[in-house]
């Protein structure tokens, strides 16, 4: 299994200032990296993919979007397709983020479009998935990642799932400095393993399943020490290039201990 640990940008991190960051945390991890199993990835806003791009050493970091359309082209203002991520070095894409989903509206079978239009195009799409606050409270928390999960990767086979990668962030969690216990947070990816491993079979052994949500070099190494926990997915530790950093080297960290 790989580890994988994704840097988040969300609106922050104009090209100016995202050629600063990641020529920083690129100088900062070129002794380190790369290292076999782990992926470094950073996320910038869709205006400053090329100059982040044009600032790192692109065999060890790699770069994606935040979000797309499903379609390849056409009128729709303000969007951007998976070909345009690609031609802008994209390897990855956020798909479902809970932010789009309760900010902008995004449904479960808009993002299945989604995640089906970036696997036609070779993207690895990063479904994210989480409940909220009420929904934990209310004891559903497996019922909405089921129905997240199962209809983002609908007409998903075998084979296209091996390029997909889960994330699951309480959306509780997510930029509020609470982060899920690694108890709480190694339940409920023992139930997504379990479910893909219905739905996929064999293959399902080998979704990473990253973890979000108030992520820090604090508490990472806790939570990567948990099973299927297989990397983070990161927002705010990810916009300054000593913390992430740090969070890449727990990831090393994980990977000589699972080598080992
Ligand atoms: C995120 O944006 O995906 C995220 C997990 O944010 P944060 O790490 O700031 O909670």
């Amino acid at each position: 299994m790989r580890t994988i640990i994704a840097g988040n940008w969300k609106m922050h991190m104009e090209p100016t200032a995202a050629a600063v960051l990641a020529g920083d945390i690129s100088r900062g991890l070129k002794d380190r990296l790369p290292v076999d199993r782990l992926e470094v990835l950073i996320c910038p806003p869709s205006i400053s993919l090329s100059a982040a791009h044009g600032a790192i050493d692109s065999r060890i970091i790699l770069i994606g979007g935040q979000n797309m359309h499903a379609e390849p082209s056409g009128a729709f203002t303000g969007e951007i397709s998976a070909g345009m991520l690609r031609d802008a070095q994209c390897t990855h894409v956020i798909l479902g983020h809970s932010e789009r989903r309760h900010v902008f509206g995004e449904t479960d079978d808009t993002i299945n479009a989604k995640v089906l239009a970036a696997l036609k195009n070779r993207l690895v799409p990063i479904l994210c998935v989480g409940e909220t606050e009420v929904e934990r409270d209310r004891g559903l928390t497996f019922n909405v990642v089921e129905r997240q999960l199962r209809t983002g990767l609908m007409n998903v086979t075998e084979t296209m799932v091996q390029g997909v990668v889960i994330a699951y962030e309480p959306v509780w969690a997510i930029g509020t400095g609470r982060t899920a216990s690694p108890d709480q947070a190694r339940e409920v990816h023992a139930f997504i393993r379990v479910l893909l491993n219905e739905i996929f079979r064999q293959v399902a052994a080998e979704i990473p399943i990253l973890y979000g949500g108030s992520v820090k070099p604090g508490n990472v190494d806790d939570l990567l020490a948990q099973p299927d926990i297989n990397g983070a997915l990161v927002g705010g530790a990810s916009l300054k290039a000593d913390s992430f950093i740090q969070l890449v080297e727990a990831g090393i960290r994980s990977v000589e201990r699972e080598t080992a």
